[in-house]
């Protein structure tokens, strides 16, 4: 419950309750799931407290995850409770449902038949019945006859994943110099003990995943009960990196993410929770496992936004590793070919270990990367690819080698609009256009997923077939690249396009074969995924990030670009890639194709520190939204009158937010920058107390946020 603080029970005589125990309480009419975050003597006299109903037949949570549940409450100014239910997910989840198996009871059959001895032959192995009938060939009448006659019999069992513990003995991959050095450093912090931060920073392609495999299997040889967790942005990247688990240690690591099925989700938590399962790989809120001696945390792609939670609880999980292993006094080692600000920050002032990968694995070179300037190469009228983009696609695919085209703008066309009217087409109860998607013939809103059938009129002046789809998506790019190729096997990959992490495996599987030409991709692909034959990256606008505006948009860009640009060239390969833009005077621009990481970095510190932004000031935001403008407006000035007093904090708004209406509701917020020393959590903690918002409205407190809309 999103409670602002635990509340007293009573322990009934005889419980004997422990700090982390799992409990039934109850709160007004009901019996709830909590859990003992401590134990005092009652002072007596007050009213009496209820009791506590039961202790739960389930594993306690251990201290560490506890306290990690209240520090993170704290830090991001939420309520413990909210917290402690993601804490708690895999052990709220359905138990795994017992499976029904057939074995033989030593009885013989009264009358012997040749289908009745095929049965009894192949029931060596208790299995279910229909399996047992069909390994013998014969119909389920047989074993069901059998089974009547007390010959077989029926017994349940619950499946349990074994998680085995990993092989040791296998050899790891073979590093190079720099692999080997950077990996050697990491067992020298393992070695020591304790907490201790890592940056492991190499160009993509330089064998990061082979490094912190290394620093695993030696965390796990050092204690025989250690435990590891590798935190990934993206599900369709877990995949990648289970497999690559799975060869180095043979054994299947604990996966844990949104699309991992609740029985199989309790599972994982409960062995991790005993430490039966030593390696765990999941997205952001594996964070909240029940750990029972987590020794290192790995967070790969670290600059990657995706670990920021924006709905919810929201938390940035890459910052919560690092406390999450603080708690843990166990080591944590940040990766990336881009790290973010913050980070680079650290390793520059000491804080952080900075291990760097200089060189390509194997012989691979980095790509070459060229600027094409749209003003003086612009693409055809009603197109999207540039003459040399076109051209250079061309060659590509005559030396039989794939093209990677890249556009970060999922659907058809990102607006529609009337050329009769100039009516723009946007959704009824929120600030954002429709966005065109041909495969659904639907018409789309991507913050709340409203949609609606293309009308054939002008919903404004009626006039007909007067509709026209402006800007390029994916969609519309794969048009075009089919109509220029159209002998080359030409795919989209893009969330809308594909249902779930199989069909992603499956389309990263065939790129991977070679079974592709050219994949028109949005960001999904442009992370970790290796292709051998891929040699042409062609950035179809890589101006769309710079546009946003936001504190993080150079830098993002910047990230994604050389994310995108790195995938080419793998290998022995040489690989190329083209950026179309219309300001290749920009410093995002010309960092990328000098390959600069820190020039951009140089400069792009000095505008942050001019301004006390993050990493050399806070951020805090509060959005508050409600139906009513009147009355949002008239709590917004309140909370502007209590904004506490502090030196080294600044308060801006409130201000409409760029989305100033979502789903009917209107939206205002508040900006608070803080120096590095203040406590921001507190400060906002305080100012939060100090206003209780009518029903209709709610606050929600962004710590560190990421996305400014
Ligand atoms: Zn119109």
């Amino acid at each position: 419950m999103p409670l602002p603080e635990a509340f007293d029970y009573a322990e009934p005589d005889g419980m004997e309750l422990a700090v982390g125990d799992q409990v039934a309480a109850p709160l007004g009419p009901r019996l709830l799931r909590g859990v003992v975050v401590g134990l005092r003597e009652a002072t007596g006299g007050n009213r009496p407290l209820k009791p506590v109903d039961r202790r739960l037949d389930e594993p306690p949570l251990p201290a560490n995850t506890l306290e990690f549940v209240q520090w993170a409450a704290r830090y991001t100014v939420d309520n413990p409770g909210q917290v402690l239910a993601i804490a708690l997910r895999g052990a709220r989840a359905p138990k795994p449902r017992p499976v029904r198996l057939v074995r033989p009871t030593g009885a013989q059959p009264a009358r012997s038949t040749p289908a009745r001895t095929r049965v009894l032959e192949a029931a060596g192995q208790p299995a279910p019945a229909a399996v047992l009938a069909q390994a013998a060939g014969v119909s389920a009448g047989v074993v069901r006859g059998l089974i009547d006659e007390g010959v077989l019999e029926v017994f349940e069992i619950i499946p349990e994943a074994s998680f085995d513990a990993p092989d040791l003995s296998r050899p790891g991959s073979a590093l190079n110099a720099s692999q080997a050095a950077a990996a050697g450093l990491l067992n020298e912090m393992l070695d020591e003990g304790g907490f201790n931060v890592a940056l492991l920073d190499g160009v993509t392609g330089s064998g990061k995943t082979e490094v912190y495999l290394e620093t695993a299997a030696h965390a796990l040889a050092m204690d025989p009960m250690a435990q590891v967790l590798i935190l990934l942005p993206e599900i369709a990247l877990t995949q990648a990196v289970i497999g690559r688990v799975a060869a180095r240690f043979g054994v299947q690591p604990g996966e844990w993410h949104s699309e991992v099925a609740p029985p199989a989700r309790r599972r994982v938590w409960e062995a991790v929770a005993a430490g039966r399962c030593r390696i765990v790989v999941g997205a952001r809120s594996a964070l909240f496992l029940p750990f029972a001696n987590l020794k290192l945390i790995v967070v790969d792609e670290e600059h990657d936004g995706s670990f920021k939670q924006e709905e919810g609880f929201i938390y940035q999980g890459r910052d919560l590793a690092v406390v999450r292993g603080k708690i843990e006094q166990a080591a944590v080692l940040l990766a990336s070919a881009t790290p973010s600000l913050e980070t680079l920050r650290n390793a520059e002032t000491g804080r952080y270990r900075w291990l760097r990968l200089s060189s390509r694995h194997g012989v691979a070179q980095l790509p070459q990367i060229e600027l094409v300037d749209l003003r003086s190469t612009p693409p055809a009228s009603g197109c999207w690819l540039s003459p040399p983009l076109v051209q250079a696609i061309g060659e590509t695919l005559a030396r039989g080698e794939q093209t990677l085209l890249f556009l970060n703008r999922r659907g058809y066309a990102p607006l529609v609009l009337c050329r009769a009217c100039g009516e723009r087409m946007t959704a009824p109860d929120t600030d954002s256009w429709l966005v065109e998607h041909r495969y659904s013939g639907r018409l789309v809103c991507h913050l709340t997923g409203f949609s609606m059938p293309k009308p054939e009129r002008c919903p404004h002046c009626g006039a007909q077939e007067s509709l026209v789809s402006i800007g390029p998506g994916v969609e519309r790019v794969e048009e075009e690249a089919r109509q220029l190729f159209p002998d080359a096997r030409i795919a989209v990959f893009s969330s809308d396009t594909m249902f779930d992490a199989r069909e992603a495996r499956r389309l990263v599987e065939a790129m991977t074969a070679g079974e592709i030409d050219v994949l028109v991709a949005t960001q999904a692909a442009a992370k970790g995924h290796n292709f051998p034959m891929l040699t042409l990256v062609g950035v179809v606008d890589a101006d769309l990030g710079l546009r946003g505006g936001d504190l993080r948009a150079a830098e993002r860009t910047f990230q994604l670009l050389a994310q995108a640009t790195g995938r080419a060239g793998r290998r022995d390969r040489p690989g190329k890639a083209l950026l179309q833009t219309y300001a290749p005077e920009h410093a995002v621009m010309q960092a990328l194709q000098a390959q600069d990481r820190d020039a951009f970095v140089a400069a792009e510190m000095e505008e942050r520190e001019l301004a006390k932004l993050p990493p050399f000031g806070r951020l805090a935001a509060v959005i508050a939204s409600g139906p009513d403008l009147v009355q949002l407006e008239a709590f917004m000035r309140e909370m502007a009158q209590v904004a506490p007093n502090a030196g080294g904090v600044e308060v801006y708004g409130p201000a409409d937010a760029p989305l100033a209406l979502v789903r009917g509701r209107r939206r205002k917020r508040f900006l608070v920058r803080a120096d590095r020393g203040v406590d921001l959590s507190a400060y906002m903690a305080t100012w939060r107390a100090r206003v209780k918002p009518p029903a209709a409205i709610r606050v929600a407190i962004d710590v560190d946020p990421y996305s400014f809309l």
